[in-house]
């Protein structure tokens, strides 16, 4: 049995602990929504008023040269790229990850001729699947096929073009072992593209040491970019020449101010680039990188580690006979950086908690997902998220009317 000073205790030791005060983290709020919404660095909006009022205002549109506005696609594709394994010059961050997913499997498809088919999971986020069903759709020449997990390996047979998996599902926190599938997907001639939407800011990615063909991801989750930020898209730097744009906008174009009417991609990664950066997303996504880039992430993934299995461990003890099961690996080296509960009343269960101040989501049809950003949350947040989990649980306060009506964002 713990007790809420050995909590105390870990948060003492933590070389994060000072991290989350770059963070504004409200006031009797345990935020376990980090995975959805990462939580605001002090230093954004300073940096988003200066943007707006000092270089929109000021320079206008001089800004895009004076103030490096164009280069921000590429400025932070290089700095992501050094939290996934990449090298500079293999990620930009562009569009969103439903946009950037189009771009890599249609471009994906176009690499391997004869090859129709695009593997997924069934249990892939659905934006994944809507978007490879819809570009397959389009196409009429390609077929998607979704397996479940366990059928991955079998599936990959020779009509595969490409193979787009996420790193860590969605729902139960469960790892993929990137190296070995890629290792699989090269083996049998197709090509492998990676959502690194619960991953990339979470634990050590390695694209390269993976051989991974392409990346996608999403800004506002674990980088802390704010509601609708810029995502990214990562394509190995062996397949860049080959690879023919489906969006091929004017700011992939080889030359986009000599405004010829004839497309010629850009050399390299600029080439995937479709319209105009969203400027003052950029600004705001780069401060919460620049946090990233400051820590170590092995540092990270193991305090999340921990955090993730004194959840368990707690819940475990506290919430026995409750209704909760487990619905994430045990094995914190299984698990991404979350930790998930089944009941059959989940959804009212988190409003109840969300009533509480722990804040963490619910996931159709029945899990409770509470993620686990080691920048600004500490030990003892866990110790009092799952106190109050038992007392919801115990008193049943989730039954009040007020917890059962279903939002639009859950
Ligand atoms: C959050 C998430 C997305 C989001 O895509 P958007 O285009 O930003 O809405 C896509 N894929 C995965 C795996 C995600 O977790």
């Amino acid at each position: 049995m713990s007790d809420r000073q050995s909590f105390e205790r870990l948060d003492a030791e933590d070389s994060l602990a000072s991290v989350r005060d770059l963070f504004v983290v409200p006031d009797k709020v345990i935020y376990l929504d980090g995975n959805s919404l990462g939580a605001l660095p002090r230093a954004t909006p300073e940096r988003v008023r200066a943007l707006i009022e000092d270089e929109w205002g000021v320079s206008l549109i001089r800004s895009w040269n004076a103030h490096g506005w164009i280069q921000y696609p590429r400025k932070l594709g290089d700095k992501i790229a050094s939290l996934v394994g990449a090298r500079p010059g293999e990620v930009v961050a562009a569009d969103s990850t439903s946009v950037n997913l189009f771009k890599l499997l249609a471009a994906a498809l176009k690499l391997r001729p004869g090859r129709n088919v695009i593997v997924s999971e069934k249990e892939n986020f659905p934006t994944d699947l809507y978007i490879a069903q819809g570009l397959t759709e389009m196409l009429g020449t390609h077929e998607l096929r979704m397996v479940t997990r366990d059928e991955l390996i079998e599936s990959i047979d020779d009509d595969v073009a490409v193979v787009s998996l996420t790193h860590v599902d969605f729902r139960t926190g469960e790892l993929h072992d990137m190296r070995e599938l890629t290792r699989r997907a090269h083996e049998s001639g197709a090509l492998i593209l990676w959502d690194l939407s619960h991953s990339a800011g979470a634990l050590p990615v390695d694209l390269e040491d993976a051989q991974a063909d392409f990346a996608v991801g999403c800004g506002y989750k674990y980088l802390n970019g704010g509601p609708g930020a810029p995502a990214y898209l990562y394509a190995a730097e062996r397949h860049h020449d080959a690879m023919q744009p489906p969006l091929s906008g004017w700011m992939g174009h080889v030359a986009p101010f000599a405004f010829d009417t004839d497309y010629r991609p850009a050399p390299g990664i600029e080439r995937q680039l479709c319209g105009t950066p969203s400027v003052m997303a950029m600004a705001a996504l780069e401060v919460g990188l620049d946090i990233l880039l400051d820590v170590d992430m092995d540092v990270v993934r193991k305090k999340s580690q921990r955090m993730g299995d004194a959840f368990i461990e707690l819940v475990g003890e506290q919430c026995a006979g409750l209704g909760l099961s487990i619905a994430c690996p045990t094995d914190s080296a299984a698990r991404g950086s979350q930790v998930s509960f089944s009941h059959e009343a989940g959804y009212s269960i988190m409003q109840a908690l969300v009533a509480r101040g722990v804040i963490g989501d619910f996931r159709a049809p029945d899990v409770l997902r509470f993620g686990l950003t080691p920048l600004y949350l500490r030990h003892v947040d866990i110790w009092d998220a799952v106190a109050i989990l038992k007392d919801v649980l115990v008193t049943e306060s989730y039954l009040r009317p007020e917890f059962q009506k279903r939002q639009l964002v859950t």
